[in-house]
């Protein structure tokens, strides 16, 4: 009888990363072959209790943890330890796995033929070449982004950046004459606020350029439509997005928290077209000014809102304001915790989308044609930004004032001018069609998807 072919996949432990590796690994198990998909202790212990709906997917996807070398939650927080940590235990866990596996074969008769690694876990590409396995890179950010992480060694052999990433010349960067130059502040390491978690997250990435020699097929959640001239700057890059989840995954997509469906009723009672979507992603933090001025911003523009309000989205203590703020707004503003965002995008009643311009928000934006208001947080969420306000189009930023604060005001004038513009909504609508196109029968990604998978199943 023939092999069953069987691909693992490992994941980043983030909440941007799961997502659209789960849709990928979904996409795979559909063509008969075999996933297992690799996560963090800490983190496969929060997806498996987020999403009850992924015991029934068992018999093609088999959920596997290994350790990442941390014990506790403020170990965690600590973004130098854990990278650290992980690329020091995880690799050794993951051979064991994978001959763990090997020895079972027998039994089994399901040899790992096949691996796909984040490109934040660079890592396990060469504990697979090692042990011969194939392998693809997958890419959760813009390849626009991409292309400057795999650049890292060239910036700073040409004075643009110093070792541990920050800006020595704020000029314009030219990554090759086809390439739309990039701003100092696109950079996709940046966190403005916090200088140690950039160096952690730009050694990361200057990691990731130096094990993308271990994998010549770069898969990356994003179209050729949308972003050509960054995907022909990295050699063997594949466009396979927007991986979009369908009907069958939106009850076990890989959140993290339990999504907050009532959301949903609550959008079926609203005219298409009135209401503004809030959600900041995973991890985004404010301070307590901040979150005031968003909240009374979103109150005076008296539009029909619905805000994703994490219960750690402040550093400080908000709860007394916000029973206020849901009393004087409940006749037109509903706030959760975590949404099905996929499905609230979706949504006809769904204006505009206000967003931290994580990339997958930004995709899942661009898929359902939403305008987006833009507050970029950290990382490479600016860059997306300069691609939503400069390139395509299809959205307005949220500026600071000279307190590097967000006002009330900015708020109200920013969702009234995104919603009037009708060159926005024209820009979103041509961009949402091709992005349905290119994951359409004979649309590229999804060519490019087939391909690969007759490529793991060969
Ligand atoms: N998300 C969600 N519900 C929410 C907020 C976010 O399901 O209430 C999902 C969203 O659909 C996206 C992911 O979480 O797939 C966030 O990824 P992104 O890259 O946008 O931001 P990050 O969390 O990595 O900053």
């Amino acid at each position: 009888m023939a092999k069953l072919k069987h691909v693992l996949v490992i994941s980043f432990p983030a909440q941007g990363h799961v997502i659209p590796l789960l849709k990928l690994s979904h996409c795979i198990a559909d063509h008969g072959v075999k996933v297992t998909f690799v996560n963090a202790e800490f983190i496969h212990a929060q997806v498996m209790a987020a999403n009850p709906g992924l015991d029934n997917e068992s018999h093609r996807i088999k959920f596997v943890a290994i350790p990442d070398g941390l014990i506790s939650y403020e170990e965690r927080k600590d973004p130098i330890k854990m990278l650290d940590s992980m690329s020091r235990v995880m690799p050794g866990h993951l051979q064991e796995l994978i001959e763990k596996v090997k020895q079972s074969n027998g039994i089994e008769d399901e040899q790992i033929s096949f691996l796909i690694a984040d490109v934040m876990v660079g890592w396990a590409l060469e504990v697979a070449e090692r042990m011969g396995i194939q392998r693809a890179t997958f890419c959760a950010p813009s390849v626009s982004g991409v292309v400057l992480a795999l650049h890292i060694p060239k910036l700073i052999e040409g004075g643009v950046i110093d070792n541990n990433g920050f800006v020595l010349k704020n000029d314009l960067i030219r990554i090759s004459k086809d390439l739309r130059s990039y701003k100092s502040s696109d950079l996709v390491w940046s966190c403005p606020e916090d200088p140690a978690t950039q160096k952690a997250i730009f050694k990361c990435l200057s990691s990731a350029a130096h094990y993308s020699k271990f994998s010549n097929l770069v898969l990356c959640n994003s179209f050729h439509e949308l972003e050509a001239s960054a995907f022909s700057a990295i050699p063997g890059a594949l466009a396979i997005g927007p991986l979009i989840a369908s009907a069958q995954l939106f009850q076990c997509r890989g959140s993290l928290r339990k999504e907050d469906s009532t959301c949903l009723n609550w959008l079926d009672q609203h005219p298409a077209l009135s209401v503004i979507y809030v959600a900041f992603g995973s991890t985004t933090v404010f301070g307590p000014e901040q979150f005031y001025e968003i909240a009374y911003g979103l109150e005076q523009a008296t539009q029909p809102f619905l805000w994703v309000i994490r219960p750690d989205i402040t550093d400080g203590a908000v709860s007394e304001f916000l029973d206020g703020f849901l009393q004087r707004v409940r006749n037109y503003g509903k706030v959760v915790q975590w949404a099905p965002q996929e499905e609230v995008l979706a949504h006809p009643s769904v204006a505009c989308f206000f967003t931290h311009c994580g990339w997958n928000s930004t995709l899942e934006g661009l898929s359902n044609g939403v305008p987006l208001l833009c507050r970029p947080y950290f990382t490479d969420q600016f860059l997306n930004k300069s691609l939503i306000c400069d390139v395509w189009k299809v959205g307005l930023g949220v500026d600071s004032d000279e307190n590097g604060l967000i006002s009330r005001h900015e708020v109200r004038e920013k969702v009234s001018a995104v919603l009037g513009s009708d060159e926005i909504r024209a820009n979103c609508l041509r961009v949402k069609e091709m992005a349905r196109k290119s994951i359409s029968e004979g649309g590229s990604s999804l060519k490019n998807l087939q391909s690969f998978i007759e490529l793991v199943k060969a």
